[in-house]
């Protein structure tokens, strides 16, 4: 079915997936399996479905299909039921699950799955169906065992809230509030509400934070969400599976490297005068990266803090505040460094405005200084591994 498709990378994502699970979750065998069934099953049948139907929709690049997506979820719904039931006779397992907690299970499982085939792009879901299908599944079934389901179901209420405001008010487009979905579910299913926190302070503040300034709503995609949860719901569900206080820093640290990176970029709009580019005595537009203002300098100093306040609330860990600080600054330091050193920058050849697209006024743009391939998402993710990295590092060094 992939030679029918246009160029897609679905034959290199599927076995990195497999690699990714197979290395590490070994001894999970039935979670496992039903990952990759869905994928061999759910997958194909919504692509098939999706072809024939005729009411199509654009979450982001790929056209998807109402049709498409419901067979998914069905498809998924039952391979999930079935096979959870089976394979624990088969393996004889020592107890069953309650029919009301198998349905759930089955829910959850096959809407993260179909939300994910829903945002991806050129054969990625051949990466996300199997890694989500698994985490999904592993994530119930813990916080079951756990007592904490009824948690977990208030969080996915509300996330499905946050999420849609945030997609009427156009602060995500629709595959970023998918995005963002789903790696709330990740974050909360791996801590529950005291790993959720200091996200939600995050999303929150820095949506609030962007409203102020009299600019069009930025309509974040799935890319841009990634960027900032990646590291973060990376670092949560190793913690989740292998719980280490390192980890649990690194999580905290790359929270705190976005937050100071938002604050400071956020706030800076407010000032009245134009940013400087760091390192230069050159005035730049607001916003442009690689600059800096004494205002979003204290800005993002500020966000970092806070957040490290409210953490300190909630984990133990001596200098968290600090740590949390430096963390930040150190983090939302190496975005401006990279803003200004790597990232590409454009002129438009039509109008000969300067931009950070390689589209302006529908021409393809001018590179001027910079790497192409370096955009603003790569580097606010190498600005969050920087902080998760700085937090490690100072924990390690002082701790
Ligand atoms: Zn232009």
């Amino acid at each position: 079915m992939n030679r029918v498709e246009r160029d897609t990378f679905g034959t290199i994502y599927f076995p990195i997936s497999i690699l990714i699970l197979s290395s590490f979750f070994w001894d999970k065998p039935i979670s496992f399996f039903l990952a990759v069934l869905t994928l061999t099953f759910a997958d194909p049948i919504a692509s098939i479905v999706g072809s024939r139907s005729k009411h199509h929709f654009i979450p982001w690049i790929d056209k998807k299909s109402i049709n498409g997506s419901l067979a998914m979820f069905c498809t998924s719904f039952i391979i999930i039921t079935i096979g959870t039931d089976a394979m624990a006779r088969y393996y004889g397992s020592s107890f069953y699950l309650p029919l009301h907690i198998l349905i759930g299970l089955a829910i959850f499982t096959s809407m993260c799955a179909t939300l994910s085939e829903i945002i991806s792009y050129k054969g990625s879901d051949n990466l996300t169906i199997p890694l989500i299908s698994f985490f999904s599944y592993e994530i119930f079934l813990i916080n079951y065992t756990h007592g904490n389901l009824f948690h977990l179901l208030i969080w996915t209420i509300l996330s499905l809230l946050i999420f849609t405001c945030a997609y009427k008010y156009k602060s995500l487009d629709f595959s970023g509030a998918i995005g963002g979905f789903l790696i709330g579910a990740v974050i909360f299913g791996s801590g529950g509400w005291k790993l959720i926190l200091p996200l939600v302070f995050f999303f929150l503040t820095s949506s609030l934070l962007s409203s102020l300034k009299n600019k069009p709503p930025s309509n974040r995609d799935v890319m841009q969400i990634l960027a900032n949860g990646f590291i973060p719901a990376l670092f949560a569900l190793c913690y989740f599976f292998f719980p280490n206080g390192i980890l649990l820093l690194g999580y905290i640290g790359s929270l705190s490297a976005s937050t100071a990176d938002t604050w400071a970029t956020e706030i800076g709009f407010l000032s009245k005068k134009n940013p400087y580019l760091v390192f230069s005595f050159k005035q730049v537009s607001k916003g442009e990266s690689g600059s800096i203002s004494a205002i979003g300098t204290i800005g993002s100093i500020a966000g970092a803090l806070i957040l490290g306040i409210i953490c300190s609330y909630l984990f133990e860990f001596n200098y968290l505040i600090v740590m949390v600080t430096i963390a930040g600054c150190m983090g939302s330091f190496i975005d401006t460094l990279l803003g200004r050193y790597f990232q590409g920058k454009y002129i438009c050849i039509k109008c000969g405005q300067k931009t950070e697209n390689k589209l302006h006024c529908n021409t393809e743009t001018k590179l001027k200084t910079g790497y192409r391939y370096i955009d603003n998402n790569f580097v606010n993710f190498i600005a969050n591994l920087a902080g998760s990295l700085a937090i490690i590092l100072i924990s390690l060094m002082y701790g």
